[in-house]
């Protein structure tokens, strides 16, 4: 096992990819804009392309680099994220009718991106690749089955069911008991195509400004006073992009997210004999863990690419890439001697019901909740909520549901570590 920890903490994806851009100083930005944009992830630059296209004057006002929250750093699995409680779970808590609703906007957000990259051209590595679930007890198993039988005949989502004999033809770890391939899913370079949609909303005419905290947001009879420093810019509406990284810019949707850290590690490149050994079909990879663990090959086939959750809400990179790098050997002894290049983290954000959501508060627009699996959902609902903007419709199924706090939640995720490793003991003995 690797002792020395001489790995870069930053996302493997940003060796591939300078994401420094063209943007706008703060001080040169116009008093008045037609929308505000607070964040430049998917759902911002999603919602910004759409919107200026439209022929609306749009900024998004970034804190920190442009896109380099989670946008950039995700492990770029990209499938439709049906909900966490399964498709029984989800009749049982809102009835077939709801449940079947929720199913099919999930498949269209995954397909509407699939179409929009297409459509735009843009280079990303995008890989339908398919994705194996393996089953890490026997019930679960037999609940994927199931689950993948009812996929198939209401969404004509094909599922694959692999025996745990025939296993071995899907991935090179004996710590499952079976599992399915999700046949229609994908994986692409999250950096590659942020790049793309920056330089689309570039062509489209969006002020880019970045290292500039958004304040205080007061409403008028205009629209919005923004505070950014110590320039006050009037929008006339405003879009909250902000996910995981939602703080003080709005209070009431700070205490309706969790935030979560999610961190990953990257191997150094590995022979070929090696990733197929783990993935011999160079698929992304889960699990049926509460804390779920995620992976992949690199888009060139020569790293592989592993992910959880990180105990701590602060970015701990020592202690996230013991975790990680354990974890990831304890599914595939074969990797133990194989040095880790990078380890890096950020954060996402779950919603109370694990459902996103997208509508206004106070007046401000907003998007986001995607509960770990935002690269089909930021992209497609912030070109939903853009449209709801425009007043051009919009809908989607997620507008029913309210976005619920809880009780004694203000923001503060004082007690997720103590979940987490909670969750984390569950896992290991199987509660
Ligand atoms: C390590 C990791 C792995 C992941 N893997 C996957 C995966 O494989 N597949 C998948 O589907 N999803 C994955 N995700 C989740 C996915 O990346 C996110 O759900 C998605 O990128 C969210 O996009 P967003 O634009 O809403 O938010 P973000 O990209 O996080 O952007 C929010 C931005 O808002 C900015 N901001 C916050 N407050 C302010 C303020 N006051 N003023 C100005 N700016 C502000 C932040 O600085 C940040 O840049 C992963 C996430 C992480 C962290």
């Amino acid at each position: 096992m690797q002792t020395k920890t001489h790995f870069s903490n930053t996302p493997f994806w940003h060796d591939d990819v300078d994401l420094t851009v063209q943007t706008t100083m703060l001080e040169q930005l116009s008093d008045n804009v037609d929308v505000l944009i607070v964040g430049s992830g998917f759902t911002g630059l999603s919602a910004a392309l759409t919107l200026a296209r439209a022929g609306k004057s749009v900024a998004i006002i970034e804190a920190a680099r442009i896109a380099s929250g989670a946008s950039s750093r995700n492990g770029g699995l990209l499938g439709p994220s049906f909900h966490k409680l399964g498709i029984q779970g989800l009749v049982d808590k809102f009835g077939q009718q709801t449940a079947d609703d929720l199913l099919k906007e999930s498949l269209k957000g995954y397909d509407w991106l699939l179409d929009f990259i297409e459509t735009e051209q843009i280079d990303c590595d995008l890989n339908r690749c398919g994705r194996f679930r393996g089953a890490l007890r026997p019930a679960h198993f037999k609940s994927m089955v199931l689950q993948a039988q009812s996929l198939a005949d209401k969404l004509d989502y094909p599922v694959d069911i692999i025996e745990k004999a025939d296993q071995h033809t899907e991935v090179g770890s004996s710590k499952y008991h079976g599992g399915v391939v999700y046949t229609k899913d994908a994986s692409l370079h999250p950096a590659k195509l942020v790049k793309g949609l920056i330089k689309l909303c570039q062509q489209a005419g969006v002020t880019l400004v970045e290292q500039a905290r958004v304040g205080k947001i007061r409403q008028n009879s205009a629209g919005f006073k923004v505070q950014i420093a110590r320039r006050e810019i009037n929008a006339a509406a405003v879009l909250i992009a902000t996910n995981g990284y939602t703080g003080d810019v709005s209070a009431q949707l700070k205490k309706r997210i969790l935030p979560i850290r999610s961190s990953m590690i990257a191997t150094e490149p590995l022979s070929t004999e090696l990733v197929q050994s783990i993935s011999p079909k160079l698929r992304t990879h889960g699990g049926t863990d509460r804390l779920v663990f995620y992976y992949r090959p690199s888009p060139d086939g020569k790293r592989f690419l592993f992910g959880g959750r990180a105990m701590s809400y602060q970015d701990k990179p020592q202690e996230y890439y013991q975790y990680l790098q354990q974890n990831m050997c304890a599914l595939f002894p074969q990797l133990q001697q194989s040095k880790i290049s990078h380890a890096w983290s950020g954060l996402v954000a779950y919603s109370f019901d694990h459902i996103p959501h997208l509508g206004q508060n106070n007046g401000m627009y907003y998007a986001m909740g995607y509960c770990g699996s935002g690269v089909a959902r930021a992209n497609y609902l912030g070109h939903k909520i853009a449209l709801k903007m425009l007043g051009q419709g919009g809908e989607t199924c997620f507008d029913q549901f309210e976005f619920p706090d809880q009780a004694f939640y203000s923001g503060n995720p004082w007690f997720m570590p103590a979940l987490l490793r909670w969750h984390s003991f569950a896992d290991r003995w199987g509660v």
